[in-house]
């Protein structure tokens, strides 16, 4: 038999081998559909079947994706070269087919577009809303920024959209026209539209399309339940031809719908491709008996699904752990206590067995965690924190490297045109963008009309044209210095340095190390042979999940940035009402049902220990409260859990009968983000519950006077000033308006 296919169950095997057609690999956490398409595309390999440039594997991360293909590369003879291999995420993927081909759209689409990460829309939005002098304050810019993406993502552009009745809406769809003339006029695309648009060119060029039909015999994708409606269009156009597409995924472990994800790619793929098969696989490798059992019981509380059956033949291994903390900080302590010593226990096993993760549901949660590791000296990793290519400085000198490649970047043209401060001031800037505005061009070619015109006061003439000067010379650079002369050049030039070094504080100093370790990053690339555009691609698709660091012994992270992994200790944190199911969604049954799958991942990383816990009293927004044991927790069948009550000293803290808990502050990373309005389509949104309406202030029978946050089902968030945000049932709340 050939060596590939040992080591795998027969349904797996059947899965690898059947490689004509259509075919749909849907199973449970830990039964080994990631492995299944490694050894896949391995198999295809070894049998000649494809040549490694006519392989498309997708995966989640970038980091996912590099160690797909060394398992692949493992698995086969070394003398073979598999180089041209293609495994990317969907994002990547079509960045390399855009930087091909995005110049036959014309207009001011050219292959050196620039791609605007989530930090420069956001700027590019506040910049619409001045224009439009629409209030930010009414209207955030988050909520608008997530209902654009949201539009898009479902084929709506500004035209498509029915005109506006009502304010929120008429904000977001004038916000969103001009959104999408700024980043054309910018030659920019933001990650929405690199899907958009690969879908567009494809389905606009037949010649295009064509090429990477014929291209890609053999096409992969894992996490398919995860996909959303450009992605599932994205890979409907690219398999026409061939057919050959295995999707591998567990609707159970959906957990991006509000990125647009949407369950029903998977569960209706025998629909979308009827001659695919279907192969289930039922036997998990990943944890012990426990856990499973765990598992199974809880996600069996979801109404939507499919049942599965999903059985192991690992040991039985040691009940799951409950911990019941007094305080967030007692819970952190204890977690880290608890890490420590199963860690000693296992000190004779290689360090891969004693790995462990702290999973908590939003990124603010990771801060007490942290400081308990380093009150214990625990070396830890911390995910999609604030990540070097999030630094304000990093971001600083990539603008620089932008704005040489693409000009009309205004994205980076308004992060650095006066940092280091060079006297431009705000009068001349606002000129600026008001020609940019008046003439849709670009804060480029605005600023060299207007310095051309002679009209601005000598001393902001000269600052400017220094300013335009300094890009120039720097662009004459382009040609023919390795990558790391030039970062080196910019950081210098550009008096960014001088800048750090005047300011002499530790923080400047830290600042220009990371500076260092950028030209370093460059030099590294230079060895590999990148261009600056490749450099810059690569920063820009850095994501949560690639500072994922394999050897560390703790890792910190949401639970969203932890599908697909595993660790022999898992601790999930954080299991209260209000937090995790999250305050966003209780009550709601599709939104509940996506908190109990989001909880099933996180218990499914686990291999040998599962630990749950759960804080008394937490901090929110300054204020003390105290918290219900999630729903969750007894979801867990309580025969396979041992509890550990902490001792409470009590404190004198009340909670209200209506209050839910507070709902969590806006999370730093996507990853854990939930916005929490989305873009009404035909009919104008409910905007009131009972006659409440955002912003109103109202008289609460027992917190007072506060404000209306926020309106959604029938529920009204109201801030209560030095109280905190509570949520209410408007029908039930005593309420009344002042
Ligand atoms: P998830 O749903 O979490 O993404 P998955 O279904 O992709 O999980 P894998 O990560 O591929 O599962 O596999 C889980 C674990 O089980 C891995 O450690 C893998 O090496 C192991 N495994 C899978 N199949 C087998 C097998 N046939 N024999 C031994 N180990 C296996
Ligand atoms: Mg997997």
């Amino acid at each position: 038999m050939n060596a590939l296919l040992d080591g795998l169950n027969p349904e797996q095997r059947a899965a690898v081998t059947t490689t004509d057609g259509p075919l749909l690999v849907i199973a449970g956490a830990g039964s080994g559909k990631t492995r299944v398409i490694v050894h896949r595309i391995a198999y295809l390999l070894d049998q000649g079947l494809a040549r490694p440039e006519q392989i498309l594997a997708v995966t989640f991360t970038n980091k996912a994706a590099l160690e797909m293909k060394t398992r692949v590369h493992q698995l086969l003879p070394p003398s073979r070269r598999y180089g041209e291999l293609l495994v990317a995420t969907f994002h990547s993927f079509c960045v390399r087919v855009l930087r091909r081909h995005l110049d036959r759209f014309g207009g001011s689409y050219t292959r050196d577009f620039t791609i605007y990460d989530t930090d420069d829309q956001g700027r590019l939005i506040k910049a619409c809303l001045k224009e439009l002098q629409i209030d930010e304050k009414q209207f955030p810019p988050r909520m608008i920024q997530y209902a654009i993406s949201r539009a898009k993502n479902q084929g709506e552009t500004p035209e498509t959209l029915a005109p506006a009745s009502d304010p929120k809406r008429d904000a977001i769809l004038k916000t969103f026209r001009l959104y999408e003339m700024r980043l054309a006029a910018a030659n920019a695309l933001d990650f929405d539209d690199l899907l958009l648009m690969t879908v567009r060119l494809l389905r606009q060029f037949p010649d295009v399309a064509d090429a990477y039909q014929n291209r890609f015999r053999y096409i992969l994708i894992d996490e398919y339940q995860d996909t959303n409606p450009p992605q599932f269009n994205l890979v409907r156009l690219l398999t026409q031809r061939h057919q050959n597409l295995c999707v591998v995924g567990d609707p159970d472990q959906s957990i991006y719908r509000f990125r647009a994800a949407d369950i029903r790619n998977i569960l209706e793929f025998e629909r979308h491709y009827p001659r695919a098969k279907t192969i289930v696989l039922a036997q998990n490798y990943r944890s012990t008996k426990v856990i499973l059992q765990a598992a199974n019981a809880v996600i069996r509380h979801n109404r939507a699904r499919r049942e599965k059956q999903l059985t192991t033949q690992n040991p039985v291994g040691e009940p799951i752990r409950g911990l019941i903390a007094p305080t967030a900080e007692a819970e952190a302590d204890l977690v880290v206590e608890a890490l420590l010593q199963w860690q000693r226990q296992r000190s004779h096993l290689p360090e891969a067995e004693t790995r462990a993760a702290i999973l908590y549901r939003t990124n603010a949660q990771s801060r007490l965690f942290e400081e308990a590791c380093r009150r214990r000296g625990v070396p830890y990793v911390l995910v999609g924190g604030f990540s070097f290519y999030q630094r304000a400085e990093i971001k600083d000198a990539l603008a620089y490297l932008r704005l040489l490649l693409n000009p009309h970047d205004d994205a980076a043209f308004e992060r650095i045109i006066n940092v280091p401060a060079r006297g431009i001031g705000k009068a001349t800037l606002e000129i600026i963008t008001a020609r940019a505005a008046r003439d849709g061009l670009s804060r480029w070619t605005a600023m060299e009309q207007v310095l051309a015109e002679g009209a601005l006061n000598p001393r902001a003439a000269t600052a400017l044209a220094g300013f335009a000067g300094l890009i120039r010379d720097l662009q004459a650079r382009l040609e023919g210095s390795p990558l790391s002369t030039l970062v080196s050049a910019v950081v210098n030039r550009s008096g960014y340095l001088d800048m750090l070094a005047q300011e002499g504080t530790l923080e400047a100093e830290s600042r220009r190390q990371n500076l260092e370790e950028l030209v370093t990053a460059a030099a590294e690339a230079d060895e590999r042979g990148a261009s600056l555009r490749e450099f810059l691609d690569q920063a820009a698709l850095v994501s949560d999940t690639d500072d994922l660091v394999d050897n560390a012994r703790v890792t910190l992270m949401t639970i969203h940035s932890a599908k697909g992994l595993e660790f022999p200790l898992v601790f999930v944190v954080g299991l209260e009402e209000g937090l995790f199911p999250h305050a966003r969604v209780v009550d709601d049954g599709e939104e509940l049902e996506e908190e109990r799958r989001l909880f099933y991942v996180a218990i499914t990383r686990a291999r040998h220990q599962l630990y749950l816990t759960q804080a008394q009293r937490r901090r929110v927004y300054g204020e003390e409260r105290i918290t219900d044991p999630s729903r969750f927790l007894e979801e867990v069948p309580e025969q396979i859990v041992q509890f550990e009550a902490v001792p409470s000293s009590s404190g004198g803290v009340t909670q209200s009968p209506l209050s839910y808990g507070a709902p969590y502050g806006a999370p730093a990373s996507p990853s854990a983000a939930k916005p929490a309005v989305e873009l009404p389509r035909s009919q104008p949104a409910a905007s009131t519950a009972e006659g409440f309406r955002l912003g109103d202030r109202v008289e609460h029978a027992t917190y007072g006077a506060g404000q209306v946050v926020r309106v959604a089902d029938g529920k009204l968030d109201i801030a209560f000033p030095g109280k905190g945000i509570k949520r209410f049932v408007a029908a039930a709340a005593p309420l009344t308006k002042l």
